[in-house]
Protein backbone atom coordinates (compact mmCIF):
# COMPACT_ATOMS: atom_id res chain seq x y z
CA UNK A 1 0.00 0.00 0.00
CA UNK A 2 1.44 3.32 -0.54
CA UNK A 3 0.78 6.33 1.91
CA UNK A 4 -1.15 9.46 0.25
CA UNK A 5 0.75 12.95 0.80
CA UNK A 6 -2.14 13.59 3.36
CA UNK A 7 -0.48 10.46 5.43
CA UNK A 8 3.05 12.07 5.48
CA UNK A 9 2.09 14.40 7.68
CA UNK A 10 0.85 12.57 11.04
CA UNK A 11 -0.29 16.06 12.77
CA UNK A 12 -2.70 16.86 10.03
CA UNK A 13 -3.82 13.27 9.19
CA UNK A 14 -5.12 12.62 12.44
CA UNK A 15 -8.01 15.17 12.41
CA UNK A 16 -8.68 15.03 8.73
CA UNK A 17 -8.42 11.03 6.93
CA UNK A 18 -11.55 10.07 8.18
CA UNK A 19 -13.53 13.29 6.32
CA UNK A 20 -10.81 13.00 3.42
CA UNK A 21 -11.56 9.15 2.97
CA UNK A 22 -14.96 9.82 3.28
CA UNK A 23 -15.40 12.79 0.30
CA UNK A 24 -13.09 10.33 -1.93
CA UNK A 25 -15.52 7.37 -1.43
CA UNK A 26 -17.95 9.92 -3.36
CA UNK A 27 -15.90 10.99 -5.89
CA UNK A 28 -14.92 7.76 -6.73
CA UNK A 29 -18.42 6.37 -7.07
CA UNK A 30 -19.77 9.68 -8.87
CA UNK A 31 -16.87 9.13 -11.39
CA UNK A 32 -16.19 5.44 -12.02
CA UNK A 33 -12.91 4.23 -13.64
CA UNK A 34 -11.79 8.36 -14.13
CA UNK A 35 -8.23 7.40 -11.82
CA UNK A 36 -6.59 10.32 -13.14
CA UNK A 37 -9.61 12.32 -11.48
CA UNK A 38 -9.71 10.54 -8.32
CA UNK A 39 -5.95 11.27 -8.10
CA UNK A 40 -6.22 14.84 -8.60
CA UNK A 41 -9.01 15.67 -6.33
CA UNK A 42 -7.75 13.88 -3.51
CA UNK A 43 -4.19 15.81 -3.73
CA UNK A 44 -6.14 18.76 -3.71
CA UNK A 45 -8.41 17.60 -0.87
CA UNK A 46 -5.79 16.09 1.39
CA UNK A 47 -4.91 20.31 1.11
CA UNK A 48 -8.20 22.08 0.89
CA UNK A 49 -10.76 19.76 3.54
CA UNK A 50 -8.44 20.91 6.95
CA UNK A 51 -8.62 24.33 5.61
CA UNK A 52 -12.39 23.98 4.88
CA UNK A 53 -12.80 22.46 8.41
CA UNK A 54 -11.60 25.74 9.49
CA UNK A 55 -14.04 27.78 7.26
CA UNK A 56 -16.89 26.16 7.68
CA UNK A 57 -18.82 28.79 5.33
CA UNK A 58 -16.90 26.57 2.29
CA UNK A 59 -18.31 23.49 4.03
CA UNK A 60 -22.10 24.82 3.87
CA UNK A 61 -22.03 25.54 0.56
CA UNK A 62 -20.11 22.52 -0.29
CA UNK A 63 -17.96 24.21 -2.87
CA UNK A 64 -15.41 21.76 -2.95
CA UNK A 65 -18.40 19.14 -3.80
CA UNK A 66 -19.78 21.50 -6.44
CA UNK A 67 -16.20 22.53 -7.94
CA UNK A 68 -15.11 18.63 -8.23
CA UNK A 69 -18.48 18.42 -10.92
CA UNK A 70 -18.16 19.78 -13.91
CA UNK A 71 -21.06 22.55 -14.84
CA UNK A 72 -20.84 20.86 -18.44
CA UNK A 73 -19.32 17.61 -20.05
CA UNK A 74 -20.02 18.10 -23.66
CA UNK A 75 -19.43 14.41 -25.97
CA UNK A 76 -19.00 14.60 -29.41
CA UNK A 77 -18.03 12.57 -32.46
CA UNK A 78 -15.79 13.95 -34.98
CA UNK A 79 -15.75 12.03 -38.36
CA UNK A 80 -13.37 13.02 -40.85
CA UNK A 81 -11.61 11.92 -44.27
CA UNK A 82 -8.01 10.16 -43.92
CA UNK A 83 -6.10 11.13 -47.28
CA UNK A 84 -6.80 7.26 -48.97
CA UNK A 85 -10.22 8.14 -48.81
CA UNK A 86 -11.20 6.28 -45.51
CA UNK A 87 -13.75 7.15 -42.75
CA UNK A 88 -12.21 7.70 -39.73
CA UNK A 89 -14.37 8.56 -36.65
CA UNK A 90 -12.76 9.96 -33.56
CA UNK A 91 -14.31 11.10 -29.78
CA UNK A 92 -14.48 15.17 -28.89
CA UNK A 93 -14.60 16.37 -25.90
CA UNK A 94 -14.98 19.74 -24.17
CA UNK A 95 -15.26 19.80 -19.99
CA UNK A 96 -16.60 22.59 -19.00
CA UNK A 97 -15.64 22.54 -15.37
CA UNK A 98 -16.34 26.00 -13.77
CA UNK A 99 -17.31 29.52 -14.55
CA UNK A 100 -17.38 30.93 -11.59
CA UNK A 101 -14.58 33.68 -11.65
CA UNK A 102 -14.54 34.11 -15.75
CA UNK A 103 -15.20 32.07 -19.50
CA UNK A 104 -13.99 28.49 -19.05
CA UNK A 105 -10.57 28.70 -20.14
CA UNK A 106 -8.03 25.79 -21.20
CA UNK A 107 -6.43 23.76 -23.63
CA UNK A 108 -7.39 21.03 -25.78
CA UNK A 109 -5.55 17.79 -26.21
CA UNK A 110 -5.28 15.45 -29.50
CA UNK A 111 -3.54 12.28 -28.03
CA UNK A 112 -4.34 8.58 -28.50
CA UNK A 113 -4.76 8.16 -24.63
CA UNK A 114 -6.92 10.93 -24.52
CA UNK A 115 -10.24 9.44 -22.44
CA UNK A 116 -13.02 11.56 -20.12
CA UNK A 117 -10.80 10.96 -16.56
CA UNK A 118 -7.98 12.48 -18.03
CA UNK A 119 -9.70 15.37 -19.41
CA UNK A 120 -11.35 16.27 -15.87
CA UNK A 121 -8.36 15.93 -14.18
CA UNK A 122 -7.18 18.78 -16.41
CA UNK A 123 -9.79 20.75 -16.49
CA UNK A 124 -10.44 20.51 -12.66
CA UNK A 125 -6.64 21.44 -11.93
CA UNK A 126 -7.00 24.44 -14.58
CA UNK A 127 -9.78 25.74 -12.32
CA UNK A 128 -7.08 26.48 -9.17
CA UNK A 129 -4.26 27.28 -11.84
CA UNK A 130 -6.41 29.89 -13.43
CA UNK A 131 -7.46 31.37 -10.39
CA UNK A 132 -4.09 31.25 -9.10
CA UNK A 133 -2.64 33.53 -12.35
CA UNK A 134 -5.08 36.55 -10.69
CA UNK A 135 -7.12 37.00 -14.26
CA UNK A 136 -10.82 36.57 -14.46
CA UNK A 137 -10.56 32.72 -16.22
CA UNK A 138 -12.57 29.94 -14.92
CA UNK A 139 -11.49 26.23 -16.47
CA UNK A 140 -12.03 24.35 -18.92
CA UNK A 141 -10.39 21.68 -21.13
CA UNK A 142 -11.38 19.44 -24.17
CA UNK A 143 -9.43 17.71 -26.66
CA UNK A 144 -9.89 14.23 -29.04
CA UNK A 145 -8.33 10.92 -28.70
CA UNK A 146 -7.08 11.92 -32.50
CA UNK A 147 -3.22 11.13 -33.13
CA UNK A 148 -1.47 13.69 -34.70
CA UNK A 149 1.52 12.26 -35.67
CA UNK A 150 2.27 10.46 -38.25
CA UNK A 151 -0.94 12.42 -40.24
CA UNK A 152 -0.30 14.55 -43.25
CA UNK A 153 -1.23 18.02 -43.04
CA UNK A 154 -4.24 17.44 -45.23
CA UNK A 155 -5.48 15.18 -42.82
CA UNK A 156 -4.98 17.17 -39.71
CA UNK A 157 -6.97 20.11 -41.34
CA UNK A 158 -10.09 17.68 -41.92
CA UNK A 159 -10.00 16.51 -38.52
CA UNK A 160 -9.76 19.99 -36.86
CA UNK A 161 -12.32 21.23 -39.31
CA UNK A 162 -14.57 18.60 -38.44
CA UNK A 163 -13.71 19.05 -34.71
CA UNK A 164 -14.33 22.76 -34.87
CA UNK A 165 -17.74 22.16 -36.77
CA UNK A 166 -18.98 20.37 -33.14
CA UNK A 167 -17.47 22.67 -30.98
CA UNK A 168 -18.10 26.36 -32.14
CA UNK A 169 -21.54 25.88 -30.97
CA UNK A 170 -20.66 25.66 -27.48
CA UNK A 171 -17.59 28.14 -27.11
CA UNK A 172 -17.20 31.86 -27.48
CA UNK A 173 -14.98 34.38 -26.36
CA UNK A 174 -17.14 35.30 -23.35
CA UNK A 175 -18.19 31.78 -23.00
CA UNK A 176 -15.15 29.26 -23.22
CA UNK A 177 -11.54 30.02 -25.02
CA UNK A 178 -10.24 27.08 -25.34
CA UNK A 179 -5.98 27.51 -25.98
CA UNK A 180 -3.69 24.43 -26.97
CA UNK A 181 -1.76 21.51 -25.27
CA UNK A 182 -0.09 17.80 -26.08
CA UNK A 183 -0.50 17.02 -29.68
CA UNK A 184 -2.49 20.67 -30.61
CA UNK A 185 -0.12 23.82 -31.39
CA UNK A 186 -0.14 27.02 -34.00
CA UNK A 187 -0.91 24.65 -36.91
CA UNK A 188 -3.95 23.07 -35.32
CA UNK A 189 -4.93 26.37 -33.66
CA UNK A 190 -4.93 27.76 -37.06
CA UNK A 191 -6.90 25.36 -38.80
CA UNK A 192 -9.61 25.37 -36.19
CA UNK A 193 -9.59 29.24 -35.74
CA UNK A 194 -10.29 29.32 -39.75
CA UNK A 195 -13.48 26.42 -39.33
CA UNK A 196 -14.83 28.99 -36.73
CA UNK A 197 -14.39 32.17 -38.31
CA UNK A 198 -16.13 30.60 -41.41
CA UNK A 199 -18.88 29.06 -39.75
CA UNK A 200 -19.50 31.92 -37.62
CA UNK A 201 -18.98 35.35 -39.87
CA UNK A 202 -16.92 36.46 -36.72
CA UNK A 203 -13.14 37.49 -36.05
CA UNK A 204 -12.48 37.04 -32.33
CA UNK A 205 -10.80 35.98 -29.70
CA UNK A 206 -12.20 32.54 -29.61
CA UNK A 207 -8.76 30.51 -29.18
CA UNK A 208 -5.30 31.09 -27.94
CA UNK A 209 -2.13 30.33 -29.02
CA UNK A 210 -2.98 31.60 -32.66
CA UNK A 211 -0.73 33.26 -35.29
CA UNK A 212 1.06 36.43 -34.63
CA UNK A 213 -0.25 37.99 -37.82
CA UNK A 214 -3.90 36.76 -36.99
CA UNK A 215 -4.50 38.05 -33.49
CA UNK A 216 -1.83 35.88 -31.65
CA UNK A 217 0.34 37.29 -28.45
CA UNK A 218 4.17 37.48 -28.54
CA UNK A 219 5.44 35.03 -26.19
CA UNK A 220 2.42 33.02 -25.59
CA UNK A 221 4.75 29.82 -27.32
CA UNK A 222 7.61 30.50 -24.87
CA UNK A 223 4.87 31.13 -21.78
CA UNK A 224 4.24 27.71 -20.11
CA UNK A 225 8.26 26.50 -20.17
CA UNK A 226 9.41 30.54 -19.41
CA UNK A 227 6.95 30.61 -16.58
CA UNK A 228 8.14 27.27 -15.39
CA UNK A 229 11.89 28.52 -15.05
CA UNK A 230 10.59 32.39 -13.38
CA UNK A 231 9.00 29.71 -10.69
CA UNK A 232 11.84 27.89 -10.41
CA UNK A 233 13.86 31.01 -10.57
CA UNK A 234 11.91 32.22 -7.43
CA UNK A 235 11.99 29.11 -5.52
CA UNK A 236 16.07 29.12 -5.39
CA UNK A 237 16.11 32.81 -4.53
CA UNK A 238 14.33 32.09 -1.71
CA UNK A 239 17.57 29.76 -0.51
CA UNK A 240 19.68 32.91 -2.10
CA UNK A 241 20.66 30.49 -5.27
CA UNK A 242 20.31 30.95 -8.95
CA UNK A 243 20.47 28.70 -12.31
CA UNK A 244 24.03 29.49 -12.94
CA UNK A 245 25.91 26.29 -13.47
CA UNK A 246 23.10 24.09 -12.10
CA UNK A 247 22.22 20.88 -14.11
CA UNK A 248 19.01 20.47 -14.84
CA UNK A 249 17.06 17.52 -16.41
CA UNK A 250 14.38 18.11 -19.28
CA UNK A 251 11.57 15.30 -20.12
CA UNK A 252 9.57 16.20 -23.61
CA UNK A 253 11.10 18.04 -26.49
CA UNK A 254 7.09 19.25 -27.56
CA UNK A 255 6.30 23.40 -26.78
CA UNK A 256 6.71 23.64 -22.75
CA UNK A 257 9.74 21.23 -22.85
CA UNK A 258 12.11 23.46 -25.90
CA UNK A 259 11.22 27.01 -24.18
CA UNK A 260 12.10 25.12 -20.12
CA UNK A 261 15.15 24.52 -22.13
CA UNK A 262 15.82 28.01 -23.51
CA UNK A 263 15.23 30.11 -20.53
CA UNK A 264 17.11 27.70 -17.91
CA UNK A 265 20.30 27.88 -20.48
CA UNK A 266 19.53 31.53 -20.83
CA UNK A 267 19.42 32.10 -16.80
CA UNK A 268 23.25 30.05 -16.51
CA UNK A 269 21.63 26.54 -16.08
CA UNK A 270 22.94 23.25 -17.81
CA UNK A 271 20.07 21.23 -19.87
CA UNK A 272 21.47 17.86 -20.15
CA UNK A 273 18.00 15.35 -21.38
CA UNK A 274 15.33 15.80 -23.42
CA UNK A 275 12.64 12.90 -24.63
CA UNK A 276 9.72 11.59 -26.21
CA UNK A 277 7.52 8.64 -25.75
CA UNK A 278 10.35 6.79 -27.27
CA UNK A 279 12.94 7.79 -24.74
CA UNK A 280 15.56 10.16 -24.12
CA UNK A 281 18.58 12.06 -25.20
CA UNK A 282 21.93 12.75 -22.62
CA UNK A 283 23.72 15.34 -23.56
CA UNK A 284 26.84 15.73 -20.80
CA UNK A 285 27.88 18.65 -22.46
CA UNK A 286 24.72 20.66 -22.97
CA UNK A 287 22.11 21.34 -25.03
CA UNK A 288 22.96 25.09 -26.27
CA UNK A 289 20.72 27.28 -27.62
CA UNK A 290 22.08 26.13 -31.41
CA UNK A 291 21.29 22.76 -30.52
CA UNK A 292 17.87 23.51 -29.40
CA UNK A 293 17.39 25.68 -32.65
CA UNK A 294 17.81 21.81 -34.22
CA UNK A 295 15.44 20.51 -31.75
CA UNK A 296 13.07 23.01 -32.70
CA UNK A 297 13.53 22.32 -36.14
CA UNK A 298 13.00 18.42 -35.98
CA UNK A 299 10.00 18.59 -33.73
CA UNK A 300 8.27 21.63 -34.61
CA UNK A 301 8.35 21.23 -38.91
CA UNK A 302 10.24 17.81 -39.76
CA UNK A 303 8.10 16.69 -37.24
CA UNK A 304 10.44 13.55 -36.49
CA UNK A 305 11.92 12.05 -32.79
CA UNK A 306 14.11 12.88 -30.21
CA UNK A 307 17.07 10.23 -31.12
CA UNK A 308 17.30 11.43 -34.34
CA UNK A 309 19.11 14.40 -31.93
CA UNK A 310 22.59 11.63 -31.76
CA UNK A 311 22.69 11.70 -35.37
CA UNK A 312 23.43 15.17 -35.36
CA UNK A 313 25.43 15.86 -31.80
CA UNK A 314 27.73 12.39 -31.41
CA UNK A 315 28.52 13.66 -28.11
CA UNK A 316 24.70 12.38 -26.74
CA UNK A 317 23.24 9.55 -25.98
CA UNK A 318 19.98 7.51 -26.52
CA UNK A 319 18.81 5.83 -24.14
CA UNK A 320 15.01 3.80 -25.59
CA UNK A 321 12.02 3.70 -23.40
CA UNK A 322 13.78 5.01 -20.46
CA UNK A 323 12.89 8.89 -18.80
CA UNK A 324 15.81 11.23 -17.82
CA UNK A 325 15.02 10.61 -14.17
CA UNK A 326 18.43 8.55 -13.42
CA UNK A 327 20.95 11.21 -14.72
CA UNK A 328 22.62 13.16 -11.99
CA UNK A 329 21.15 16.63 -11.82
CA UNK A 330 20.45 20.03 -9.37
CA UNK A 331 17.29 20.57 -10.81
CA UNK A 332 14.22 18.27 -12.96
CA UNK A 333 11.81 20.43 -15.02
CA UNK A 334 9.39 17.51 -16.29
CA UNK A 335 7.48 18.99 -19.30
CA UNK A 336 5.84 15.54 -20.93
CA UNK A 337 2.67 14.40 -19.47
CA UNK A 338 1.28 12.88 -16.51
CA UNK A 339 2.55 10.52 -13.89
CA UNK A 340 6.12 10.30 -15.47
CA UNK A 341 7.90 10.51 -12.04
CA UNK A 342 6.95 7.89 -9.82
CA UNK A 343 7.92 7.18 -6.80
CA UNK A 344 11.31 5.37 -7.60
CA UNK A 345 12.38 8.02 -9.89
CA UNK A 346 11.98 10.37 -7.21
CA UNK A 347 13.93 8.57 -5.07
CA UNK A 348 16.56 8.41 -7.73
CA UNK A 349 16.41 11.79 -8.35
CA UNK A 350 16.87 13.11 -4.56
CA UNK A 351 19.90 10.07 -4.27
CA UNK A 352 21.68 12.08 -6.87
CA UNK A 353 21.47 15.36 -5.59
CA UNK A 354 18.06 16.85 -7.39
CA UNK A 355 16.67 19.38 -4.51
CA UNK A 356 14.66 21.17 -7.00
CA UNK A 357 11.18 20.28 -9.05
CA UNK A 358 9.36 22.72 -11.13
CA UNK A 359 6.49 21.37 -13.30
CA UNK A 360 5.55 22.26 -16.57
CA UNK A 361 3.44 19.35 -17.34
CA UNK A 362 0.21 18.74 -15.26
CA UNK A 363 0.42 16.31 -12.51
CA UNK A 364 3.95 14.59 -14.06
CA UNK A 365 4.53 13.69 -10.54
CA UNK A 366 2.77 10.65 -8.64
CA UNK A 367 1.40 11.44 -5.23
CA UNK A 368 4.44 8.61 -4.42
CA UNK A 369 6.50 10.72 -6.17
CA UNK A 370 5.24 13.89 -4.40
CA UNK A 371 5.62 11.93 -0.86
CA UNK A 372 9.24 11.75 -1.49
CA UNK A 373 9.70 15.40 -2.13
CA UNK A 374 7.98 16.69 1.03
CA UNK A 375 9.59 13.79 3.01
CA UNK A 376 12.81 15.03 1.84
CA UNK A 377 11.80 18.44 2.18
CA UNK A 378 13.20 19.40 -1.14
CA UNK A 379 12.04 22.58 -3.34
CA UNK A 380 8.67 21.29 -5.08
CA UNK A 381 6.67 23.47 -7.00
CA UNK A 382 3.46 21.39 -8.55
CA UNK A 383 2.05 22.01 -11.96
CA UNK A 384 -0.82 23.72 -11.60
CA UNK A 385 1.43 26.79 -10.01
CA UNK A 386 4.17 25.97 -11.79
CA UNK A 387 3.27 25.98 -15.45
CA UNK A 388 0.65 28.62 -15.12
CA UNK A 389 2.21 30.88 -17.36
CA UNK A 390 0.73 29.23 -20.01
CA UNK A 391 -2.62 30.34 -19.19
CA UNK A 392 -2.06 33.45 -17.81
CA UNK A 393 -0.34 34.37 -21.18
CA UNK A 394 -3.21 33.23 -23.10
CA UNK A 395 -4.74 35.61 -21.03
CA UNK A 396 -2.81 38.27 -22.07
CA UNK A 397 -3.62 37.17 -25.82
CA UNK A 398 -7.58 37.84 -24.58
CA UNK A 399 -7.10 40.99 -23.37
CA UNK A 400 -4.95 42.33 -26.67
CA UNK A 401 -7.90 40.62 -28.89
CA UNK A 402 -10.67 42.40 -26.81
CA UNK A 403 -8.66 45.93 -26.87
CA UNK A 404 -7.68 45.16 -30.48
CA UNK A 405 -3.65 45.80 -30.01
CA UNK A 406 -1.02 44.03 -29.88
CA UNK A 407 2.00 44.82 -26.74
CA UNK A 408 5.64 44.30 -27.12
CA UNK A 409 7.29 40.92 -26.70
CA UNK A 410 9.01 43.09 -23.65
CA UNK A 411 5.69 43.70 -22.24
CA UNK A 412 4.12 40.81 -21.89
CA UNK A 413 6.95 38.98 -20.82
CA UNK A 414 7.36 41.48 -18.03
CA UNK A 415 3.58 40.91 -17.41
CA UNK A 416 4.30 36.99 -17.69
CA UNK A 417 7.69 37.43 -15.05
CA UNK A 418 5.86 39.40 -12.75
CA UNK A 419 2.34 36.95 -12.61
CA UNK A 420 5.16 34.17 -11.59
CA UNK A 421 6.17 35.92 -9.25
CA UNK A 422 3.17 36.50 -7.85
CA UNK A 423 2.20 32.64 -8.17
CA UNK A 424 4.81 31.96 -6.50
CA UNK A 425 4.19 34.85 -3.32
CA UNK A 426 0.47 33.31 -2.75
CA UNK A 427 1.95 30.15 -2.21
CA UNK A 428 4.21 31.19 0.37
CA UNK A 429 1.74 32.90 1.66
CA UNK A 430 -0.77 29.92 2.12
CA UNK A 431 1.87 27.11 2.38
CA UNK A 432 4.24 27.85 4.74
CA UNK A 433 4.71 25.50 7.48
CA UNK A 434 5.28 26.39 11.00
CA UNK A 435 8.92 25.06 10.89
CA UNK A 436 9.22 27.83 7.81
CA UNK A 437 8.80 24.98 4.88
CA UNK A 438 6.93 26.06 1.95
CA UNK A 439 4.82 23.21 0.99
CA UNK A 440 3.86 24.83 -2.59
CA UNK A 441 1.18 22.04 -3.12
CA UNK A 442 -0.69 23.50 0.11
CA UNK A 443 0.23 26.93 -1.33
CA UNK A 444 -1.68 26.40 -4.72
CA UNK A 445 -4.00 24.85 -3.54
CA UNK A 446 -5.57 26.95 -0.65
CA UNK A 447 -4.35 30.35 -2.71
CA UNK A 448 -6.55 28.91 -6.26
CA UNK A 449 -9.29 28.15 -4.07
CA UNK A 450 -10.00 31.17 -2.09
CA UNK A 451 -10.40 33.37 -5.02
CA UNK A 452 -13.22 30.56 -6.55
CA UNK A 453 -14.98 29.80 -3.67
CA UNK A 454 -15.54 33.63 -2.58
CA UNK A 455 -17.30 33.85 -6.26
CA UNK A 456 -19.51 30.92 -5.81
CA UNK A 457 -20.54 32.20 -2.60
CA UNK A 458 -21.23 35.84 -3.82
CA UNK A 459 -23.25 34.20 -6.66
CA UNK A 460 -25.58 31.80 -4.91
CA UNK A 461 -26.35 27.71 -6.11
CA UNK A 462 -25.64 28.28 -9.61
P1 LIG B 1 3.61 18.84 -27.03
O1 LIG B 1 2.64 18.00 -27.77
O2 LIG B 1 4.22 20.01 -27.70
O3 LIG B 1 4.81 17.93 -26.47
C1 LIG B 1 4.56 16.86 -25.65
C2 LIG B 1 5.88 16.12 -25.40
O4 LIG B 1 5.66 15.14 -24.39
C3 LIG B 1 6.39 15.39 -26.62
O5 LIG B 1 7.78 15.34 -26.56
C4 LIG B 1 5.78 14.00 -26.43
O6 LIG B 1 6.48 12.96 -27.07
C5 LIG B 1 5.87 13.83 -24.94
N1 LIG B 1 4.79 12.93 -24.51
C6 LIG B 1 3.45 13.11 -24.67
N2 LIG B 1 2.76 12.06 -24.17
C7 LIG B 1 3.69 11.22 -23.70
C8 LIG B 1 3.62 9.97 -23.04
N3 LIG B 1 2.43 9.38 -22.79
N4 LIG B 1 4.78 9.39 -22.68
C9 LIG B 1 5.99 9.98 -22.92
N5 LIG B 1 6.11 11.17 -23.53
C10 LIG B 1 4.99 11.77 -23.91
O7 LIG B 1 2.85 19.27 -25.68
P2 LIG B 1 3.18 20.46 -24.69
O8 LIG B 1 4.63 20.69 -24.62
O9 LIG B 1 2.27 21.59 -25.01
O10 LIG B 1 2.66 19.86 -23.30
C11 LIG B 1 3.50 19.11 -22.41
C12 LIG B 1 2.89 19.10 -21.02
O11 LIG B 1 2.73 20.45 -20.55
C13 LIG B 1 1.50 18.47 -20.92
O12 LIG B 1 1.36 17.85 -19.65
C14 LIG B 1 0.57 19.69 -20.97
O13 LIG B 1 -0.69 19.43 -20.38
C15 LIG B 1 1.39 20.66 -20.15
N6 LIG B 1 1.05 22.07 -20.33
C16 LIG B 1 1.13 22.66 -21.56
C17 LIG B 1 0.82 23.98 -21.72
C18 LIG B 1 0.99 24.68 -23.01
O14 LIG B 1 0.88 25.91 -23.02
N7 LIG B 1 1.28 24.00 -24.11
C19 LIG B 1 0.33 24.79 -20.59
C20 LIG B 1 0.39 24.10 -19.31
C21 LIG B 1 0.71 22.78 -19.22
P3 LIG B 1 5.89 12.31 -28.42
O15 LIG B 1 6.13 13.33 -29.47
O16 LIG B 1 6.64 11.04 -28.59
O17 LIG B 1 4.42 12.08 -28.14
Amino acid sequence: MTLSVYETKPAMASGYQQAVDEFMAKIIAKNPGEKEFHQAVKEVAETLIPFIEENPKYKTAKILERIAEPERVILFRVPWLDDKGEIQINKGYRIEMNSAIGPYKGGLRFHPTVNLGILKFLAFEQVFKNSLTTLPMGGGKGGSDFDPKGKSDNEVMRFCQSFMTELARHIGPDTDVPAGDIGVGGREIGYMFGQYKRLRNEFTGVLTGKGLDWGGSLIRPEATGYGQVYFAKEMLKMKGLDFKGKICLVSGSGNVAQYATQKATQLGGKVVTLSDSEGYIHDPSGITEEKLAYVMHLKNVKRGRIKEYCDKYPEAKFFADKRPWEVKCDIALPSATQNEIDGHDAEMLIANGCFLVSEGANMPSTPEAIEVYLKHKIMYGPGKAANAGGVATSGLEMSQNSMRLSWSREEVDERLHTIMINIHKNCVKFGTEPDGFINYVKGANIGGFVKVAEAMLAQGLV
